[in-house]
């Protein structure tokens, strides 16, 4: 019996319109010129918006509706995808995304699945994303990882950050294989795409107390994928720099230079957080770290990985490495 897989073609297509639509109004929109110089003062040049669909949602609460909904099929569409939301008390729809520079989200064949939105100035919230739909699944999806496949021949690293304009940015200044979560953490299917595309990851977050919990729940997902040969590093920028900022200010070079010197190996960011408070001179001390470590370790798949791990954790606390694998399965309290 064939299965039947739901055709979405239609809601690509009103995707690919909208965002259409959005890179018109870059041009054409009453609020154009504010919108190309706010750009402009973020650094980015046309060639850069255009490579990433860049666009704008001008203010009104009907633009895209007028525009895309022209039968109650459509209409339904928009609303699955979430270009129109529908008010609960008064059933009526409008355009989610108002007064906003547009980013297209692709996924991996090209398609636009999602838009991420900006406010041009300091109102809340900041960004506005689409919500999970049949063509969207956030926990799945990397921004920037089709356009970073495109512009490189060939990739031998991906660099994950948190934002749309950190990768924009990054690829403005020439480092154009960054990819960002979606106002997500890290998952592991994120972490399964990125290592099906390359064998090294290096993280870099914002050097804000969010950006280093995203390290480590990065980390957390890394784990079950670190099969050898992969490899995945941990860069942590000073407080209040993210990616964008950062690159701006000393140059790609530079960036490159800081992560070639600074990035965190994982077994490094670890057991950098694993000993965080602990005395190992004292015994507690080594037996609260082994019993911290072993959650994570049980996480890596079998190989010399997990081995150089056990080895490692072994030298930190003087206990045996077999003995260690013995306790391996017995204990899953996790760092809190
Ligand atoms: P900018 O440089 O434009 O001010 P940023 O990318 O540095 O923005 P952050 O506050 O560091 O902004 O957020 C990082 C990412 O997290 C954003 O790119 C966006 O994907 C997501 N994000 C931030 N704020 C929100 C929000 N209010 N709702 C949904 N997602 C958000
Ligand atoms: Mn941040
Ligand atoms: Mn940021
Ligand atoms: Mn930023």
């Amino acid at each position: 019996r064939q299965s039947r897989r739901p055709d979405y073609s239609e809601l690509y297509e009103l995707m690919t319109r909208a965002s259409d639509y959005y890179q018109e109004q870059l041009k054409a929109a009453p609020d154009a010129p504010q919108v190309i110089n706010y750009l402009k003062q973020r650094g980015l040049d046309g060639q850069t918006c255009k490579q990433f669909g860049i666009g704008f949602a001008p203010r009104g609460w009907d633009n895209l509706q007028n525009l895309l909904a022209t039968s109650d099929e459509k209409e339904e569409q928009l609303i699955k995808t979430g270009m129109l939301v529908e008010n609960e008390e008064s059933k009526k729809r409008y355009d989610r995304f108002r007064d906003r520079v547009m980013f297209p989200i692709r996924d991996s064949r090209g398609r636009i699945i999602a838009f991420g939105g900006r406010v041009l100035g300091d109102a809340k919230p900041k960004y506005l994303n689409s919500p999970e739909s049949p063509i969207f699944h956030k926990g799945r999806e990397l921004y920037g990882l089709y356009e970073a496949k495109k512009n490189n021949r060939s990739l031998d690293r991906i660099l994950v950050v948190e934002g749309y304009m950190d990768v924009v940015a990054l690829s403005q200044l020439g480092i154009s294989n960054a990819v960002a979560t979606l106002g997500t953490a890290t998952t592991l299917e994120h972490m399964q795409r990125l290592f099906k595309t390359v064998p090294e990851v290096v993280f870099c977050f914002d050097g804000d107390d969010a950006g280093r919990r995203a390290a480590w729940r990065a980390l957390e997902s890394t784990l079950p994928n670190m099969q050898d040969g992969r490899q995945a590093r941990f860069l942590f920028l000073p407080q209040g720099e993210d990616p964008d900022s950062m690159v701006r200010q000393e140059g790609s070079e530079q960036f490159l230079q800081r992560i070639r010197d600074q990035a965190l190996s994982l077994d490094t960011f670890l057991f950098k957080e694993l000993e965080d408070g602990l005395d190992l001179h004292t015994m507690d001390g080594r037996a609260r770290l082994t019993k911290l470590a072993q959650p994570y370790l049980s996480k890596l798949p079998d190989g010399i990985f997990r081995q150089l791990l056990l080895q490692k954790l072994s030298e930190l606390t003087g206990l045996d490495s077999s003995r260690l694998e013995a306790h391996l399965s017995t204990d899953t309290e996790q760092k809190t």
